[in-house]
């Protein structure tokens, strides 16, 4: 199928955009990368009559890295967030989760701003976002706003974005957890994870887990952070038993959705296996295992 008739714009600057979003309102879409949006125009799920293309707004194609802040701008692509040295150094996590992000053209393509926006909620980047408590920003008609991930993402491809918005950037608070790791479940590679899981925490001169930051993707209608579970790993060594008791309480504290597809009991066991992968990849990253 092809998309219903739209009028494309190719505005020059953030202002023009924001200017053809507010003339249009409700019947005007941003176009970022165009890796969720197309489809969608194609399968005729979304029929705006106007495109704002935001491809020439290279401004929001991104990354800076202050004492306390890595800032990505919204066009920022996947592949970027993969492979910038800032973000290796800065944020790792996020460069990982990025890199296991659909196909390689898909990364080249895909957006920062296009994938919170869209809020699939197995996707890679909102669960980081989620797990980190980072923070967008966001500019439209009255100016300029800042929102936690968390409260953004309200359900499945449902935000807090007001007619005539555009998500600009991306705020990770810094430091975070030198200890981390990203582990998901897909049936095929590529696809969307069944579940995945966030991971970030330093140990202590002890041992012991500090700074922990434990986020679920794809076990419910958003990404989820756990802070109850983060609590009871905090101040106990990353051993054997503290692991499997994280995992098995995850599993226990999540509900997800029950299909004949995927039954809620497969998801719990996935969250589960993935838990215990998640610590033992960061354990083993600082061992150099
Ligand atoms: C085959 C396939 C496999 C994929 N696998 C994965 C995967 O494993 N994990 C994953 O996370 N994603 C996956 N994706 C989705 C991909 O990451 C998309 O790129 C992403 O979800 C949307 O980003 P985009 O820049 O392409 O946005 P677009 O498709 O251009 O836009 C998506 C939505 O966001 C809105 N939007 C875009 N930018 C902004 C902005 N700055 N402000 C406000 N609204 C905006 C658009 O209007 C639209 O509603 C896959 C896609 C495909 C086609």
């Amino acid at each position: 199928m092809k998309p219903a008739p739209f009028t494309y714009h190719r505005p020059a600057s953030l202002a023009e955009a924001l200017t053809l979003l507010l003339r249009h309102g409700p019947a005007a879409k941003p176009l970022a990368g165009g890796q969720s949006l197309g489809p969608m125009l194609n399968m005729r799920l979304a029929r705006p009559a106007h495109l704002v293309d935001l491809n020439d707004l290279i401004e929001l194609d991104s990354l800076r890295v202050t004492e306390d802040t890595l800032e990505v701008g919204a066009l920022t692509r996947h592949h970027r967030l993969a492979n910038a040295p800032e973000v290796q150094r800065s944020l790792p996590l996020l460069g990982a989760a990025a890199a296991s992000i659909g196909h390689y053209t898909i990364r080249q393509r895909g957006t920062i701003g296009g994938s919170l926006a869209h809020a699939d909620p197995a996707a890679q980047l909102p669960l980081i976002a989620v797990t980190l408590g980072a923070t967008l920003v966001i500019s439209g008609p009255d100016g300029s706003r800042e929102i936690a991930a968390a409260d953004f993402l309200q359900s499945i491809m449902t935000v807090d974005l007001r007619d005539g918005e555009l998500i600009t950037a991306v705020r990770f608070p810094l430091p975070v957890g030198d200890l981390w790791a990203y582990e998901a479940f897909s049936r095929r590679h590529g696809d969307f994870a069944l579940v995945s899981v966030a991971l970030s925490f330093s140990r202590d001169a002890e041992g012991k887990i500090v700074a922990l930051r434990l986020g679920l993707g794809g076990v419910d209608t958003v990404p989820l952070r756990l802070p109850e579970i983060e609590a009871r790993g905090q101040g106990r060594l990353a051993d054997e038993n503290t692991i499997r008791d994280l995992a098995i309480a995850t599993a226990t504290a999540i509900a997800p959705e029950d299909s004949e597809q995927v039954p809620a009991v497969y998801r719990r066991e996935l969250a589960e296996t993935l838990v215990v992968r998640a610590f033992k990849a960061a354990v083993n990253r600082e061992e150099g295992a």
